[in-house]
């Protein structure tokens, strides 16, 4: 594929902020997942290195900076010869929070790095001390009649999330006040490394390991969450289900993720909308497929016969003299198009039952309508037809 302009990639302008491009990245990385591009993994996993790519550059302002004066060719020394690999990637750890630790991206990342270059998905502490600005998105999925295709629905499904605690509002303290100065950092969330090599004393500043950088520490725990800041509970949502969703869509609800830290804002809920299989109908694109048994005496002479209907049944005018495995169409019968009108067409296939057992009485009639069996010379379609005609 053609390299694309970083910005292009991501569709933002040359002149865009570094928190626009993370808002787009984690949009156009949400939206070619490959777990949820399932229909099309191989083109969602190049779409999505791509977009990578294009954020890794743009997210760095040294990268971007060799970006903007030389293009592609001023990156080049970033990324090493072969150019851009998932090795290069440096915001795994913001992949796992918008995307949930899928087992693509731990495949993914397992197989650039011969295993553990990023040190695994799950950073360490709990919770509550990382300084999220927003909950995690949470997956489900649901399973619908094929109908829903057609007419919509809604249906309830549970989902679990973990939920700021209340009570304590993510702190962790009793009443969110039970409190005190960290007496490590003296609330200050950073410590002094002092180190001597030679006649060099080397002073670094690091995050406090007491508290985490918070510069508090829990005086007491809060009873209802035992310090941990956040609680599992179980959500009954109510999932609208519109017409003219694929089968393998997916929904998003936003804000209905996990739960973040006082000053965030939730997660969003996707749901994976699954149809429950149904024999009858064979799918091809918007337009659906069914077969239909009909008597030899309906075939014969005409008649009415019900056919299945994706949400419900119709009844079919079979015209006298119908053919074995003719294909009728009922147009407006198969799926609409997602926020669309019109609808595709439902194709029945008709097949000719024929009766079995003939009584010696029914085979005496049928010889003196239809002629005496045996060494009937073979007809070619056309040759059939045209003497009927
Ligand atoms: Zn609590
Ligand atoms: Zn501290």
């Amino acid at each position: 594929m053609a390299k694309r302009d970083y910005y292009e990639v991501l569709g933002v302008p040359r002149t865009a902020t570094p928190e626009e491009i993370k808002t787009a990245y984690r949009r156009l990385a949400r939206e070619y997942h490959p777990d949820l591009n399932k229909a099309n993994p191989k083109v969602a996993e190049e779409k999505f290195k791509e977009l990578s790519e294009a954020y890794e550059v743009l997210a760095d302002e040294t990268k971007r900076r060799h970006y903007d004066a030389g293009g592609f060719s001023g990156v080049e020394t970033d990324f090493g010869p072969g150019g851009f690999n998932w090795q290069n990637f440096t915001h795994a750890g913001d992949l796992e929070d918008l995307l949930g630790s899928s087992d693509f991206l731990q495949q993914l990342f397992a197989q650039a790095a011969g295993g553990g270059l990023f040190g695994g998905f799950s950073g360490g502490g709990p919770r509550w001390i990382r300084p999220e600005l927003r909950g995690r998105d949470v997956e489900a999925s649901i399973r619908v009649p094929l109908s829903a295709a057609v007419t919509g629905t809604t249906t309830m499904i549970d989902v679990p999330r973990t939920q700021t605690c209340p009570d304590c509002r993510g702190t962790g303290a009793r009443n969110g006040t039970a409190l005190e100065t960290c007496p490590e950092c003296h609330g200050t969330g950073q410590v002094r490394r002092t180190s001597r090599s030679g006649f060099t004393q080397m002073i670094s500043i690091q995050e406090c390991p007491r508290c985490h950088g918070t510069g508090q520490r829990i005086k007491e725990r809060c009873p209802r969450c035992r310090g941990v800041g956040r609680i599992q509970e179980v959500r009954h949502l109510e999932v609208t289900v519109p017409p003219g969703i694929d089968d393998g869509g997916v929904l998003r609800l936003s804000g209905q993720g996990e739960g973040a830290p006082p000053s965030g804002q939730p997660g969003d809920l996707f749901v994976q909308v699954v149809f429950e299989p149904d024999s009858r109908f064979h799918r091809e694109g918007r337009h659906a497929f069914t077969e239909v048994r009909v008597p030899l005496s309906v075939a014969l002479m005409g008649g009415e016969v019900l056919v299945p209907t994706i949400t419900g049944e119709a009844s079919l005018r079979v015209p006298a003299g119908t053919q074995p495995e003719r294909q009728f169409r009922l147009r407006g019968e198969g799926f609409p198009r997602l926020r669309g009108t019109d609808r595709g067409d439902l194709i029945v296939t008709v097949h000719v039952e024929l009766p079995e057992g003939l009584t010696s009485h029914q085979k005496d009639l049928l010889r003196e309508a239809l002629g005496p069996p045996g060494t009937a010379p073979a007809r070619s379609k056309t040759g059939f037809f045209s003497r009927r005609s």
